[in-house]
């Protein structure tokens, strides 16, 4: 039996301990605290034996899905398999015991390596110089596009109060630009699913302070008007921002810098290989391209030469910039690991992410598009996105939708793709299944997608009612998002 089959919350039994403490032997320094720090009940915590806890928490861990146990295509999010090497740089005492206030000369390897990635980051995106410091990739679009308020208002361009916004663009672009202040204008998709140009050009005058965009877009599909996009855009006065959480499909092969974009954030958690289901740790670095580069926020690390000519790092602050976006100088150890991913890719293999990424999606799109509703049917880049089952197969036309092709696939052992984003179709399944898996694990999921299908058709009440073997099957998700229970709690 497993453990979840017998699935017991409350362990706690009255008077059962886990622990054997000596006798206070500090009785009288204790008598000296003052009475309102002490406490007057017992505190309510579970009462367990070290075999509960113990057992609890590593069946717990094993009730868990990630990257590490198997396949998890969830489209948008790039749950790209993290190679250890990561983890173990940023955990070298050297860099993991750190404390973000030391003094400079204690810290010149850190800052070695702030400065490196940046280096390579610039290089990989065609950006001229970047901040490390936000914490996730809604973070820096916020920070980029603080960074185009300052550009606009530092020319005495006051006017600049609105942002174009795809209406195939991911959520947090639009809630960032509101949080800047600025107001979202929609730009509508083709039939193709790409930005329509006619309709695009009557929204560019002196009020728009630029276009959020991201390349391939969130159907994965790459713009390729981008150049005109740019230039109308440009000729307008405005800035272009790239959302750079796409990036994986292009990794290698085209630079954002080069399509005309002037800032950009990049989502090193997912391109750049950190764990990141559930919502941390990220970092979410910005670069801009050199006419926004005094513009940046504080803090940056510069490289400087000391008295004997050497090469040293300082921190130095940006008057002309933002300000302070975050405490320190970013999330570390993420930055870690996107610098040990890069280097441990090497110049040459970087390349290869980008079009294996866009290969394994073309093969389960190809593979699948037979049974499954294909809206745009073109060459995809890093993703794409099925618009449910199609209907009538087989000659029959049960009700299953998207959600129960994602809860059937749980039965199968594979985590769900991402469901009903984009919103601009009813049924959405978005697809990403990453450079790092094998053709053997992209079959068997095909293999799964397929049988589903077949259920569906053969035997619906099973995909209705599914899945039949996870701990959890339909949770109320909106409860679960908005109330969840994450601790203890004594009755
Ligand atoms: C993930 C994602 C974001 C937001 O990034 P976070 O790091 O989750 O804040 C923005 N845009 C797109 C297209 C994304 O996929």
């Amino acid at each position: 039996m497993r453990y979840y089959d017998k699935l017991i919350f409350e362990l706690s039994k009255p008077g059962r301990q886990g622990w054997s403490l000596p006798e206070n032997r500090w009785k009288e320094s204790t008598d000296d605290l003052p009475d309102g720090l002490k406490r007057t009940t017992p505190p309510l915590l579970p009462q367990v034996s070290e075999p509960d806890v113990v057992r609890h928490y590593v069946n717990l861990s094993d009730m868990n899905f990630g990257v590490d146990t198997g396949f998890y295509p969830l489209g948008s999010c790039t749950m790209k398999y993290n190679p250890k090497i990561g983890e173990e740089t940023a955990s070298h005492p050297g860099f993991a015991s750190l404390h973000p206030l030391q003094p400079a000369e204690t810290v010149q390897g850190a800052m070695e390596v702030h400065a490196e990635l940046s280096r390579c980051l610039c290089s990989l995106t065609g950006m001229s110089a970047f901040t490390l410091n936000p914490f996730a990739g809604a973070h820096g679009e916020l920070t980029g596009l603080m960074i185009m308020r300052q550009y606009h208002i530092s020319k005495g361009d006051m006017k600049r109060t609105r942002i174009i916004v795809p209406d195939s663009a991911h959520g947090t672009n639009p809630a960032s630009a509101a949080v800047c202040g600025l107001q979202v204008v929609e730009v509508k998709s083709t039939p193709e699913g790409l930005i329509d140009i006619n309709d695009l050009k009557p929204l560019l005058d002196d009020s728009v302070a630029g276009i959020m965009m991201t390349n391939p877009n969130t159907l994965g599909l790459f713009e390729t008007e981008i150049k005109e996009i740019a230039s109308s855009v440009h000729a307008a006065g405005g800035l272009l921002y790239y959302d750079g959480a796409n990036m994986n499909a292009l990794l290698g092969k085209v630079r954002p810098g080069d399509m005309g974009f002037d800032i950009m954030h990049l989502n090193l958690h997912k391109t750049f290989s950190t764990p990141h289901g559930g919502g941390g740790p990220g970092a979410g670095p910005v670069g801009v391209a050199p006419h926004l580069a005094g513009l940046l926020p504080s803090p940056a690390v510069r490289k400087i030469k000391n008295a004997q000519g050497e090469d040293i790092y300082e921190m130095v602050e940006n008057p002309d910039g933002p300000g302070r976006i975050s405490g320190f100088a970013g999330n570390f150890g993420v930055l870690m690991k996107a610098y040990a991913y890069i280097l441990s890719l090497g110049r040459e293999n970087v390349k290869k992410v980008g079009p294996y990424s866009v290969l394994a999606a073309n093969y389960v799109k190809e593979s699948l598009k037979d049974r499954y509703r294909l809206p745009v049917d073109s060459l995809c880049k890093h993703e794409f996105v099925f618009d449910g089952l199609i209907r009538g197969n087989a000659g029959t036309d049960s009700e299953v939708t998207t959600l129960d092709v994602a809860k059937r696939l749980l039965d199968c052992g594979f985590h769900a793709p991402t469901i009903y984003f984009p919103l601009l179709f009813h049924q959405s399944i978005m697809i990403e299944p990453t450079e790092t898996e094998s053709k053997e694990t992209l079959d068997a999921f095909i293999q799964a997608m397929r049988t589903i299908a077949d259920e569906a058709v053969s035997r619906p009440e099973l995909l209705k009612s599914a899945p039949h073997n996870t701990p959890v099957r339909r949770p109320d998700e909106t409860l679960a998002a908005t109330r969840p229970v994450l601790r203890y709690r004594a009755d």
